[in-house]
């Protein structure tokens, strides 16, 4: 048995870049930055692939073993036996290691591939995937008859049981694989050899740092950044990645280069020059007050938590929708009014959006001033809402007519520090403000800090005992109730600025 040298993800790897393998096989662990890895997407890919072995119907899957070379005589065994639907079916070539998420036995060594992913399209990487396991098949002497991928349907609508055959769509691209197998093989040598350097090899960084996966090595290779904390071209907000790529290339690195070199404009420029200047806060007060003018009281500030399954969990709902599981409210009915606060969280395990729906409009009157931060998402899901509950339809929309958004001086940069470095999400403007408030700082809170952290817990929370269930209840809580907080207090800044 020949050793396996590659993988379908190692494959994939040195197609983004080989130097990314080159430095998984010479550097230490810890030089890779473990942040670029999201839990949540790697276990959802898990629970999507493991869905999707019933595609075709019975299956067995071959055992994961941590010698993979023992998966292909286990895979052979079935192949030689019949079984229609393998899944994991392993194969080697020439030290090249495949597992096929799910292989369609046609007998006579004709086959199908299928390789599941849980996005909702085909990615460009994908073709690269599937084409090497065509590869690898082909030269062990297997008709390939189909190479697919097999991605999440963003259209798919649940109702009742789950139809997998509505909920995964197949995207055919034998003949893509088929028109690739020399450049497979060339790639293969290429990489071989690349592998092979004593030394490391040189690589500029560019786009395919950041494409298809961000790379955990981009400080290791950024070596013409400073070694100081000092700011950088990386660090400026909003900015497509190929400029700063550009601009980087072109030398202008650190804030100091960039300023002097005059490459930037409007707010790009205003983020550089107000934190190498140390300028005090930018603040414009005609525009503040007009933006205060539309918000009356009584007052309402909104916010809502969801989480976005990509398997749809309940009746009229959609891959990855997100759905709303919790919202914060605080409220002043009167100016100089004693400041208020409601809150509802759903347990997991049930549809959480009648119950929402209800308590929302029985907490929010119709015709009150409604804020929320980032406006656009907190309107997306009352709409969502609207849609689905008829007899509250004009409620929810009347509360959605009436929403304000308290985001708007910040992204419009008319209250601007040079704390917020560039961003206007509440998570910068917020300590920006309030640095010495710890009671308004996210980091002090205990078990949940940001909404990927609340969604997580909310999906956890399935499988949490009654105590557990209790202590991470009020951590979901004391985050939410945070951040509707945090628009009352930032609110109270923009009306002490006009003053
Ligand atoms: S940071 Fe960029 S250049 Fe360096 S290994 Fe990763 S992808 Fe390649």
């Amino acid at each position: 048995m020949s050793v396996c040298h590659f993988s379908k993800s190692r494959y994939c790897a040195c197609i983004q870049c080989p130097k990314i393998l080159w430095l998984r096989e010479h550097l230490p662990e810890d030089e890779f930055d473990e942040s670029v890895i999201n839990q949540t997407v790697l276990d959802t890919g898990n629970d999507v692939g493991d869905l999707a072995m019933g595609l075709f119907g019975d299956f067995t899957e071959v055992p994961y073993s941590e010698h993979l070379s023992d998966m292909i005589p286990a895979t052979q065994k079935l192949i030689d036996e019949g079984v229609k639907n393998i899944c994991e079916a392993s194969f080697a070539y020439n030290g090249c290691f495949c597992s096929v998420d799910i292989l369609r036995n046609l007998g006579n060594k004709k086959v199908e591939l299928y390789e599941v992913k849980s996005s909702t399209e085909v990615k460009w990487i994908y073709e690269h995937d599937i084409s090497y396991q065509y590869y690898v098949l082909t030269k062990l002497g297997y008709t390939v008859k189909k190479a697919c991928i097999v991605h999440i349907n963003s259209e798919y609508v649940r109702h009742g049981k789950l139809e997998l055959d509505k909920l995964f769509t197949i995207v055919d691209l034998t003949k893509t694989a088929k028109s690739n197998l020399q450049e497979v093989e060339k790639n293969i040598k290429k990489f071989r050899k690349y592998l092979k350097s004593e030394t490391e090899p040189e690589c500029e960084i560019g786009g395919q740092c950041s494409d298809p996966y961000k790379c955990g090595y981009f400080m290791h290779c950024a070596v013409d950044l400073p070694e100081s904390d000092e700011p950088t071209v990386w660090d400026i907000a909003g900015l497509r990645t190929s400029e700063k790529q550009k601009l980087y290339e072109e030398g202008h690195i650190t804030f100091k280069q960039l300023y002097d070199s005059d490459v930037l404009k409007g707010k790009y420029l205003q983020q550089v020059e107000v934190e190498l200047l140390n300028l005090p806060p930018q603040i414009e007060k005609k525009q503040i007050k007009s933006f205060l003018k539309t918000l009356s009281f009584p007052i309402y500030f909104l916010d809502f938590e969801t989480f976005n399954p990509a398997i749809p969990l309940y009746d009229n709902s959609r891959p990855y929708q997100q759905i709303v599981f919790q919202y914060s409210l605080h409220y002043i009915e009167k100016k100089g009014g004693k400041l208020k606060h409601k809150e509802y969280l759903a347990y997991s395990g049930s549809d959480p959006r009648r119950q929402i729906a209800e308590q929302l409009c029985a907490d929010i009157p119709v015709d009150v001033c409604t804020t929320a931060y980032n406006m656009g998402f907190e309107k997306g899901k009352i709409r969502d809402l609207a849609e689905l509950y008829p007899d509250l339809h004009d409620h929810l929309m009347n509360i959605h007519d009436n929403i304000n958004d308290i985001m708007i001086p910040f992204q419009k940069r008319w209250y601007y520090t040079k704390e917020m470095q560039g961003s206007y999400s509440i998570k910068y403007v917020l300590p920006a403000l309030f640095a010495d408030e710890p009671s308004l700082n996210y980091e002090n809170l205990e078990g949940v800090h940001n909404g990927q952290e609340a969604s997580d817990t909310f999906l956890a929370m399935q499988k949490m005992n009654e105590k557990e269930l209790a202590e991470w209840r009020e951590h979901l809580l004391r985050y939410c109730e945070l951040d509707t907080l945090a628009m009352v207090k930032v609110l109270e800044k923009l009306r002490e600025a006009v003053k």
